[in-house]
């Protein structure tokens, strides 16, 4: 199946803007835009962040990679929407679903449905967006490496975000969200 990578025109975004309620429930995460400025500057052959978090065991803490498996890693995003948001992929550099295999996609499940648990004590979460972005067209930032966004959400919090605009407090807190991860995980493990 051919897939339709363009914007679109003018005239149906202005439709689409529309059809938008008044309380958009996107987020809106303007330090993003320097990572996302980022990409732009990398060579093409430069290497993969998650490739390399994946090789280093040895610098899970430095790299805030909250958990691995033989198979797959999860790890605080450095850009995030909102606090305590991860990232989930397998440890081999692939952008396509279909090359997975069945051992990772049940290990990547698993670990979804565990940061989910853990998370929820963590930051209190309300609810969650959880999801992938395949292909540039898409919003995906590192195309070649797939991997699941969990994104923490509160009620109200787009209300709270607009009105904080462009401060910074939520990577500030990576290194408190990291070590109270872990200290909820192990609580879990020994109850
Ligand atoms: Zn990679």
């Amino acid at each position: 199946m051919q897939t339709d990578c363009r914007l679109p025109n003018r005239h149906s975004a202005s439709r689409l803007a529309i059809a938008m309620p008044e309380h958009n429930p996107d987020l809106w995460a303007p330090w993003r835009s320097e990572y996302i400025r980022s990409l732009g500057d990398q060579p093409a052959d430069q290497s993969c962040f998650l490739c390399d978090y994946g090789a280093s065991p040895q610098a899970d803490a430095e790299n805030f990679v909250l958990c691995r498996s033989k198979v797959a890693f999860a790890v605080l995003n450095r850009y995030p929407y909102t606090n305590g948001h991860l990232l989930i992929a397998p440890n081999r550099h692939v952008g396509d679903l279909a090359a997975l295999s069945d051992d990772e996609l049940n290990t990547l499940s698993r670990m979804i449905r565990d940061s989910i648990s853990i998370l929820t004590k963590v930051v209190n979460a309300h609810g969650f967006n959880v999801g992938l972005n395949i292909n540039r067209c898409a919003g995906a930032g590192l195309p070649g490496h797939v991997h699941w966004h969990v994104v923490p959400r509160w009620e109200g919090d787009t209300n709270f975000m607009t009105t904080v605009g462009s401060a910074r407090i939520i990577s500030e807190s990576l290194e408190e969200v990291y070590r109270r991860y872990h200290k909820v995980a192990e609580e879990a493990t020994s109850s």
